[in-house]
């Protein structure tokens, strides 16, 4: 039986735009981990009324209703009485909660207040969800066919109880699970994914292939469901394969996060170390090959190379290209990078020059005119990057512009790789 799950997020400061339903975010993830379809999200006020009514619509289209917040011992914290009541059930006082509730406070050196008592009256019969991560229990029960589930509202209390305690009571209901694989993408925006892969993506039903944009990036989800996580990586992995014969080496990674972490093995693996030139990326490449563990086998240094006066003194560019040509050009990028390999002495340097916006150079070069160029013992190579349109921000210009350098040095360790 396919189940349908309703969250429920109790709370008026949802509603304000106070804090954001998190909950609503990470319980679907576990959910879609435990192979539950998730149907609907419902955020309602700490208001009986429109409780109440919330509760009756859910009843209608879910049969799992997990709720979060409004358990704890103040008078907004309604959810119990509301809910229960809803499924024609009273609150009864638990003696055994009353003592865990009591440890609690105990345990954490404070006074309890008589109204903590308040959070020991559960739905009659209901399965009591224990809380070591706070005071209010949670607690679960089934009236006519319908799962009810519900948890505290913080997260630090309702994600680990989620995990704990309720996995266990909904892997009763449901076989299978849902395991995905996610491959990142460089150098297609996700219209060209997609229309590489349209074909691919309408005809697959499980495993299904979804594409994400991220900053400069794509993203490819491959989702399974299926009776195990192994029985699921199976059938994910011929797909990953078709993926890859169609996208080539544009797919950079899988179950990866960034460029950086692929780059610093394969440097890694080579044996080369790393130098960088920086203008317009102000020190992020370093900083992003600085973030990877592993980083120092490979990173030399950096030189941020904000200023002409640094270019020319520091890494050896022309004075002359500089006067000509201005420091946004492609000589100057190459010069940059040559100069890091030397006064770094690394085996490979990569350089950035460009416009960062939010304003054009005094040249009159755009926002988003980049070039990043890439030193190497068989020569540099440069590109011309056009990050620009006038929305543009200024952060993403220089995000997108480091992306470009580190998948220069992936490229080249890949082409190293494939001449062994
Ligand atoms: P409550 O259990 O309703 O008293 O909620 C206590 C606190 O938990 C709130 O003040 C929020 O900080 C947090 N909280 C409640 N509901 C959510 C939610 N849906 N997502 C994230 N945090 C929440
Ligand atoms: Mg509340």
């Amino acid at each position: 039986m396919e189940h349908r799950v309703e969250l429920l997020a109790v709370g008026t400061e949802l509603l304000l735009g106070n804090i954001l339903n998190t909950n609503a975010r990470d319980l679907s993830q576990l959910l879609s981990g435990l192979g539950l379809n998730v149907y609907h999200h419902t955020v309602v006020g700490d208001n009986p009324a429109r409780l109440t009514q919330a509760v009756e619509i859910a009843k209608g289209r879910a049969d799992i209703l997990i709720t979060t917040g409004g358990l704890g011992p103040t008078c907004d914290d309604l959810t119990k009485k509301v809910v229960a009541g809803a499924f024609g059930l009273p609150l009864e006082f638990h003696p055994e909660c009353e003592q865990s509730i009591r440890d609690y406070f105990a345990k954490s050196g404070r006074t309890m207040t008589a109204n903590n008592l308040q959070q020991a009256y559960l739905p009659r019969g209901c399965t009591v969800l224990e809380n070591r991560w706070g005071t209010a229990p949670g607690c679960a029960f089934c009236v006519d066919g319908v799962h009810v589930v519900m948890l505290p509202g913080p997260p630090r209390e309702c994600l680990p109880m989620f995990r704990e305690e309720v996995t266990p009571y909904l892997a009763q209901l449901t076989q299978g699970v849902i395991h995905s694989r996610t491959l990142r993408i460089f150098g297609l925006g996700e219209s060209g994914v997609e229309q590489l892969l349209r074909d691919k993506m309408n005809t697959l039903q499980n495993p299904t292939l979804a594409p994400y944009a991220k900053e400069g990036e794509v993203e490819l989800r491959i989702t399974a469901k299926a009776e195990s996580v192994e029985e699921a990586k199976e059938m994910i992995t011929p797909v990953e394969q078709e993926v890859r014969d169609i996208l080539g080496d544009q797919v950079y990674g899988a179950d990866v996060t960034s460029l950086e972490e692929v780059v610093v093995p394969m440097l890694a693996k080579q044996g080369l170390t790393l130098g960088t030139a920086e203008s317009c990326t102000g020190g992020l490449i370093a900083k992003r090959v600085t973030d990877v563990p592993g980083a120092s086998a490979v990173l030399q240094g950096g030189v941020v190379s904000y200023t002409n006066a640094v270019k020319h003194n520091v890494l050896g560019v022309s004075q002359e290209v500089l006067d000509t040509q201005g420091a946004v050009c492609e000589e100057v990028a190459r010069q940059m990078a040559q100069g890091a390999m030397r006064v770094l002495g690394c085996d490979l340097a990569v350089s950035t020059t460009g416009v960062a916006g939010p304003d054009s150079d005094e040249r009159g070069n755009p926002v988003g005119l980049v070039y990043v160029a890439l030193a190497t013992p068989d020569g540099c190579e440069a590109v011309e990057l056009h990050l620009g349109g006038a929305a543009q921000r200024r952060d993403r210009v220089r995000t997108l512009a480091a992306n470009h350098a580190l998948d220069l040095v992936r490229k080249y360790c890949l082409k190293m790789n494939n001449e062994e």
